[in-house]
């Protein structure tokens, strides 16, 4: 049986990664956020985690080849054996490109592009908080953690990421814009791309995602049987 592999779009703030974490525990399939992944191998100080410091920092972009390799290596591990969930990958029409290498024909394969507002997200990104161990996410708007500034989880000292401050946010949607919006063109034509409302409370975006899903699936609607870069992807 093919691997279940679903791609989320959305401005930083839309809710990729609070989606991703519930698909997840339900489909019990890993999240791969790129963002994470990074913020990882900037704590660890590799060769990556350097070329991306101070671009992150900056709310811009971190070079194409370096989240290619890095993914690429990443969904090669056991667990991506059933599947997997991209979280803030790919970014843009390039990535898209890249990996379209790594599908393989009997692959499910979805796009899911969650909307918001830029005013709305913004508000979300000031109040968000992250655990920099566990990665899970609070939000002084919508998610507060039982003990103030501490996680629930597994118990570390959350932090304000240093990009979600105004300056940089409002790079990031520029980036987002300029870059990732395209992507939506790329992916839309496919017949496997969704864009759902990401204003609602988290559990209805969940369940509106679910259901898209779920439905395909009912449905009995396979992939492309070659190649879906050149099949669906035009
Ligand atoms: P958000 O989606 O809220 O901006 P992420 O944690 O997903 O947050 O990403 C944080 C930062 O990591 C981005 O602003 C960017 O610098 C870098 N990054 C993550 N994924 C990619 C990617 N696919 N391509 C380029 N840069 C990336």
């Amino acid at each position: 049986m093919g691997r279940t592999v679903l791609i989320l779009l959305g401005y930083p703030g839309a809710g990729k990664g609070t989606q991703a974490k519930e698909i997840m525990r339900r489909l019990n399939i890993p999240q791969i956020s790129t963002g994470d992944m990074l913020r990882e191998e900037i704590q660890r100080k590799t060769t990556y985690g350097k070329q991306a410091e101070e671009l992150m920092a900056a709310g811009k972009f971190v070079p194409d080849a370096v989240v290619d390799a890095i993914v690429a290596g990443r969904i090669q591990r056991a667990d991506c054996r059933r599947g997997f969930i991209l979280d803030g990958y790919p970014r843009t029409v390039a990535q898209a490109e890249h990996f379209s290498h790594e599908l393989k024909s009997d692959d499910r394969f979805w796009v899911i592009e969650i909307s918001a507002d830029p005013d709305h997200v913004m508000a979300r990104l000031i109040g968000r908080l992250m655990c920099p161990k566990c990665m899970e996410i609070y939000n002084v708007l919508s998610r507060v953690p039982k003990t103030p500034g501490v996680c629930d989880k597994c118990g570390s000292a959350l932090v304000h990421r240093p990009d979600d401050v105004m300056d940089k946010i409002q790079e990031r949607f520029v980036h987002y814009r300029a870059k990732t919006d395209p992507l939506v063109e790329y992916y839309k034509n496919s017949g496997r791309f969704r864009q759902i409302d990401g204003r609602p409370p988290a559990h209805e975006v969940t369940r509106q995602l679910m259901n898209f899903i779920d439905g395909e699936e009912m449905e009995g609607d396979m992939p492309p049987t070659t190649n879906p870069r050149k099949e669906s992807i035009a």
